[in-house]
Parts: C-alpha cells; structure tokens; sequence
C-alpha cells in the first residue's frame, strides 16, 4: 500500500520535482489528472517501477495496460487517474485490442481525456485548424482547441495555473 501524499504537503511537491526529473510532460499530466481536470491520461513512453511508484504518492491510481499494433507487436501503455471506474472503462474498452485512430475511439479518448467534444470533432474533420488561441495558450493544451471555442477558454486558467505550479516546482 502506499500512502497517499496531501497536496499541498512539501512532501507531494517532491514527488512531483521528481517525476518532473522523469518527465515535465509526464509530471504535467500527472498534476491535471491529480487536479481532476483530465478524468483519465495515458502515457505511452515507457516507465519504470519507481516512476509508478511516484503517480502512486500522489494519489494516482495507475494501471499498465497492453495494446496491439500492426503485425501483432505488443505495446505497453500506462494510465493514470483518481477514479477507478475510468481506469477500469478504458481497460475494458482497450486492453489487449488493436490500437485504433478510427473517430469512435477518438471521441470516446476524448471523454476519458477532458477534452471538449466540440474540439474533438473538429479534429476529426480538420486537425489541427486555424484557432483563436495564441501559441502560448495552446501549447499548455492536450487537445487542439476548435474555433472560436466556448469551453476551452473556461479550461484555460486552471491549465495554466497548474503549468505555473510545475513551473515553479
Ligand atoms: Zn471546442
């Protein structure tokens, strides 16, 4: 069992310098997730036993799950969240199955994600089209915000506020 940090704790704020030193991008996510932002994240590089370890003390609850590609390799991902029904949707929905891109599976990641559908849809009918958001505001995003989005300006001042916290770490 391992015991849960309390966020505001210098100790959680080790834990986070030191997944940092893993990764900013997957520390990044770790913080959203942690904050209830994203319901679900998936990470898709490869992590160590200690790196779990750390998603762990901060309160994550983690799962490696195995997924297909093209020509029956076996790849690994891993997903974090602070709710176990979505850990076990998306391993119900994904592990052991072929990794797909088709647009069903890219709403239903989107859902787990947090990301608005609207953006969602419009990636799938136009990635990555011209938004209103300036390079700055984008780049602290996971999804790629649709025109003249009316959720994704609501999200952007907890995104950002959670990017100057890792900042600051
Ligand atoms: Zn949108």
């Amino acid at each position: 069992m391992t015991a849960e940090l309390d966020f505001d704790s210098p100790q959680f704020r080790q834990c986070l310098k030191a997944i940092k030193e893993i990764d900013v991008e997957l520390a990044y996510l770790a913080l959203l997730t942690r904050r209830g932002l994203k319901p679900l994240s998936r990470w898709e590089r490869p992590i160590d036993d200690r790196g779990l370890e750390l998603l762990r003390r901060m309160g994550l609850i983690t799962k490696r799950i195995e997924r297909t590609v093209k020509i029956g390799r076996v790849i690994s991902e891993t997903i974090f969240s602070i709710s176990s029904g979505y850990i076990q949707i998306y391993e119900q929905r994904f592990a052991g199955k072929p990794v797909d891109k088709s647009p069903e599976v890219q709403r239903f990641e989107g859902f787990l994600f947090g990301f608005p559908p609207c953006c969602v849809d419009e990636y799938i009918r136009h990635p990555y089209a011209k938004n209103n958001l300036n390079p700055d505001q984008q780049k602290i995003l996971f999804h790629w915000a649709c025109r003249d989005c009316k959720i994704t300006p609501l999200l952007l001042p907890a995104y950002q506020a959670i990017y100057n916290l890792l900042d600051n770490t």
